[in-house]
């Protein structure tokens, strides 16, 4: 069977967790989308781990650990964090890479800082990674994917020096930067030949055969929903789709082969980089969430950097468990609210005085109002709760109200960042 693990928000909803403790049940785990400009933290018996651009089953020994045709791949951070792992002890990761994937070049990430440095007080918030000018190239037809590096040397030499002619007139005339140099660049392509041909090959044919073998396959998300760049608050977007119908693209198998679509949500909101947030909170308020968030407080796990924070946004949250196609959604980081007296939920979108549950385009995003229910809280420690029943009355009316709300089954709910910190419920 195939299973999607996505996020239905701005990302940052515990996806790692929830891909590490379902990879104890299934035998390849696949990224296929996105690439290292997103983290997950994944605390297992090894230690606390943020990763970037291997799947989170890469702790298992049973597992394979599979980088899709759909990722922006960036072989030297990819190989950075294999080193990093079998360092602390993990086990060498059996490791596939698509042949069909594309590189993410040194020059990407320039690009992406120069853009940045060049928007200023406009920019997107990028992480610099190289991701939004990577995937622009892909589809401009000017990338390189990893099947390249064994064709002819020839015609990749010409390639790159095409490639470089247009690289450098925007280097030269718009940011006003060094050029590139075509020898380096192909310099840097055969350096990755070297560190990535023990594991390219053909990564659909391997799924497939493994999916009529009936292999249990995950298929593991980056960010959320309302990062899509098609039905997220564009344009402050993700450049790769993050939805789990993209999975059969960026994996390569059949749409109809993922039976399960498992939609993590987090019990409040938290976002990284520029865009409306309606359920924002600011200010002292705001600080003690982010700081009791998560596990270690809510700070970008590639960057470091501060999250913004909110309630919990029903509005957004429904949405986004609609476009995943949820079949299940994981109510995770609930233990975290333990502190409040009253939890406000937001309910509705106020956009010029009228009230609406459906989560708009942007610039009516824009001008809508937070409409709060207030909750009473539960003051207590629900960390080390097995069963359902035994969660207090007002934590599990917190999360019958919230599922009443976004109209989609929460069948595990997660109280602590460990892998065996969840709760199921049988729906
Ligand atoms: P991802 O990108 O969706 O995997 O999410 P992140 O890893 O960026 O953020 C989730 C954070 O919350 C991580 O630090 C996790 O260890 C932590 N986490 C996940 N589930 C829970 C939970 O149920 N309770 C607590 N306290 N932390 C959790």
């Amino acid at each position: 069977m195939i299973k999607a693990v996505v996020g239905a928000n701005w990302g940052d909803e515990g996806k790692g967790k929830i891909t590490d403790m379902l990879g104890k049940e299934a035998d390849i785990i696949v990224r296929f989308q996105g690439g290292a400009n997103a983290g997950h933290t994944i605390i297992n018996d090894y230690g606390k781990f943020a990763l970037h651009t291997l799947p989170s089953g890469v702790f298992y020994d049973h597992t394979t650990s599979v980088i899709g045709n759909g990722v922006a791949l960036n072989i030297p951070v990819l190989f950075k964090e294999i080193q990093s792992i079998v360092d602390r002890g993990v086990p060498m990761p059996a490791i596939k890479v698509s042949d069909r994937a594309q590189m993410v070049m040194s020059y990407h990430v320039l690009f992406d800082q120069y853009e940045e440095e060049r928007l200023g007080g406009k920019s997107f918030g990028s992480t610099k990674s190289g991701i939004a000018p990577f995937y622009s190239d892909k589809y401009a037809k000017i990338g390189f994917q990893v099947s390249e590096l064994f064709g002819e040397e020839e015609e990749l030499r010409d390639k790159v020096a095409r490639v470089c002619e247009t690289k450098n007139v925007m280097l030269e005339h718009l940011y006003h930067k060094p050029l590139l140099d075509p020898e380096k660049i192909f310099e840097e392509l055969m350096s990755y030949r070297e560190m990535v041909a023990p594991y390219a090959c053909d990564v659909s044919s391997f799924l497939w055969n493994a999916w009529k073998e009936g292999k249990e396959i995950l298929l593991e998300g980056q960010l959320g929903t309302l990062k899509d760049p098609d039905h997220g608050i564009y344009p402050m977007v993700t450049s790769s789709s993050t939805l789990a119908a993209y999975g059969a693209i960026g994996a390569g198998v059949p749409p109809y082969a993922i039976e399960k679509v498992i939609t993590v949500c987090k019990a409040y909101s938290s976002a990284v980089g520029a865009g409306a947030f309606v359920s924002e909170i600011f200010g002292e308020e705001a600080d003690e969430l982010r700081r009791r968030g998560g596990d270690g407080g809510e700070f970008g796990a590639t960057t470091g950097r501060p999250r913004r924070m909110g309630w919990f946004d029903c509005v957004a949250s429904k949405y986004g468990c609609r476009l995943q196609g949820t079949t299940d959604v994981a109510f995770t980081v609930l233990d975290v609210l333990g502190y409040l007296d009253e939890i406000p939920v937001c309910v509705g979108y106020d956009i010029d005085g009228q009230v609406t549950t459906e989560f708009p385009v942007t610039h009516l995003l824009e001008k809508a109002k937070p409409v709060l229910k207030v909750l009473p809280g539960w003051k207590c420690d629900i960390r080390g709760i097995k069963n359902y029943e035994e969660l207090p009355e007002n934590c599990r009316k917190y999360i019958e109200f919230v599922e009443e709300q976004i109209g989609f089954p929460i069948t595990m709910v997660s109280n602590g960042p460990g892998r065996n910190d969840i709760i199921y419920r049988n729906k």
